[in-house]
């Protein structure tokens, strides 16, 4: 049993990931209800290619709208714009829905499996040995619950009780500059499907649309404001849009009004034994970027099918090993990318202004610039060239390369059922993917860990090579054909 604390998204993403794969599951959360707050607003490509492999993007996508692009105005003048249908996935938008939402589609997909998020359950203590966990969980009504569980999940956010359990260090530092933040509606001349940043001599405001005319506004207001100011009145924000923003804009109908200011902050470890942390739990860092949520819920995808391998006794419990190395390396990047974007956008010195403004004007125009912006932000640049689990042999193919993403292609014959790479990945199984070469046979003792399938030559991957293409659709490996060996060793040493 694998009791998951929290149901965020990234709780929610854990438990439908497990008990898709046929792992017993509890998912507890301390409040009653889940956010009504919209936050995260942003679902990103490859978020949506690691749900699609789950049978369930398209319930995401029917809740939210479709984000065309993002642009980037500096003293009032568009300095760069970029298109999100150039995104290289079969999703090219951003999905934009307030994380109500997602949490609302994550919770109803958990229910179709059977699963219940048990609300006013708190997660109080634990202690873990080498056969399991024992947790004590303060139930409604003042009930207490000792219950004993294989494995324990912390995606319990930026406050983790399992985080704090564990003793571990949230490394990092709270930024001084305050942020206004406001779900409202706007009036006036501001693209419905486009996210507007504006650049200003007085400070950065962001303007996102959410789902029913909404807007999210979210502006830095500097270092000067008192740590227990009250939530910004309406007047508040419209003036900030009005000094800031484009000309022309009102605010009005606010939903929220709230001030936060960022943390940047990471675990070093991800495990500690039978414990592993998710999410907010693990890492916190800017907005900018739009990153949070969805490094989380991709942290869960990670760590869900190698956890169903090894519980499922098709694994060696050394696998688990890569879950930490690869997320940190991942949380890492992402801190520092938002990190960055968050700094350049709240200088408040006229010269590096007006130098980040020009660099960004003429940088912004080249299609190259553009499309590194957009492979970041949709996140299908994120890859695992580290990881213990990523091999490149002599032999393997130029592209892609060991760690990088394993683009979904059409199979050459349907595999029980399975036309697509990315449908077979669903089985929570390797493949082992012939492009324009003979399918592997595959011994019986590897059967329950891999399966074989072949694909026509595609522009995605060299022909005549051999690729393992893990069950989060990343590749671990690939061969020549005369070295498929190498590729039947790499499993085994993965296999119980
Ligand atoms: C104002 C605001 C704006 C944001 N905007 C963005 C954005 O634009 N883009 C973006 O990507 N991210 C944004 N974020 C961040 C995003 O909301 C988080 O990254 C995301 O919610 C993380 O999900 P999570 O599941 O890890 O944690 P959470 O959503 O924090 O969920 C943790 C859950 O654990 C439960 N819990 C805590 N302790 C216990 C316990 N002891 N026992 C049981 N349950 C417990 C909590 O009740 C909660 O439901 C924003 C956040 C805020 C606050």
């Amino acid at each position: 049993m694998v009791l998951v604390t929290g149901a965020g998204p990234v709780g929610l993403t854990m438990a439908m990931s497990l008990k898709r794969l046929g792992v017993d599951v509890r998912i507890i959360d301390r409040n009653a209800e889940r956010t009504d707050k919209s936050k995260a607003l942003v679902i990103w490509p490859r978020t949506l290619e690691l749900l699609d492999i789950q049978g369930c993007a398209q319930a995401f996508v029917a809740a939210g709208m479709k984000g065309s692009g993002a642009r980037m105005l500096a003293g009032g003048r568009e300095i760069v714009r970029v298109r999100f249908d150039t995104a290289r996935s079969a999703f090219r938008y951003a999905l934009l829905i307030p994380q109500s939402e997602t949490e609302r589609v994550l919770e109803e997909e958990l229910a179709k499996l059977g699963v219940r998020v048990e609300r006013q359950v708190d997660l109080h203590s634990f202690a873990q040995d080498d056969h399991g966990v024992s947790v004590v969980l303060d139930g409604p009504d003042g009930r207490t619950e000792n219950a004993r569980i294989d494995w324990l999940m912390g995606c319990d956010g930026a406050h983790s009780a399992v985080r704090m359990g564990l003793g571990a260090q949230f490394e990092g530092n709270t930024l001084r500059s305050e942020w206004m933040l406001g779900d409202v509606r706007i009036d006036g001349p501001l693209p419905q499907d486009e996210l507007t940043i504006c650049w200003t001599e007085h400070g950065v405001l962001a303007l996102f649309p959410i789902i029913g005319g909404r807007f999210r506004v979210i502006a830095d207001m500097g270092e000067n404001v008192a740590d227990a100011a009250p939530p910004p009145t309406i007047e508040e924000l419209q003036a900030v849009i009005a000094q800031r923003g484009p000309a022309g804009l009102t605010a009005h109908d606010a939903v929220w009004l709230s001030r936060f200011r960022i943390n940047e902050r990471k675990v070093r470890d991800y495990r500690d034994g039978r414990v592993f942390l998710a999410g907010d739990a693990a890492h916190i860092h800017s907005p900018a970027g739009g990153q949070g949520m969805n490094t989380g819920m991709q942290d869960a995808f990670n760590l869900a099918w190698k956890l169903a391998l090894v519980v499922h006794g098709r694994a060696k419990p050394q696998l688990l090993d890569s879950y930490s190395p690869e997320r940190s390396a991942i949380g890492e990047q992402v801190l520092r990318n938002a990190g960055r974007l968050t700094e350049i956008g709240i200088t408040r010195n006229p010269l590096l202004q007006e130098l980040r403004n020009v660099a960004v004007s003429t940088l912004g125009q080249f299609a190259m610039v553009q499309q590194r912006i957009v492979d970041q932000l949709t996140e299908v640049d994120l890859e695992y060239p580290d990881s213990p689990l990523t091999q490149s042999p002599h032999g393997a193919a130029r592209h892609p390369a060991g760690g990088a993403r394993a683009v979904d292609v059409a199979l050459a014959e349907s595999d029980g059922g399975h036309a697509r790479l990315h449908e077979l990945l669903a089985t929570g199984r390797f493949a082992v993917l012939s492009v324009g070469a003979p399918r592997v046979a595959l011994p019986g003792t590897l059967q329950a860990l891999a399966t074989s399938a072949t694909a026509a030559q595609t522009d995605h991957y060299d022909s005549g090579h051999v690729y393992l293409i893990r069950p989060d659709a990343y590749l671990a490996m690939s061969t020549g054909t005369t070295d498929i060996g190498a590729i039947l060793a790499a499993l085994a040493q993965v296999g119980a």
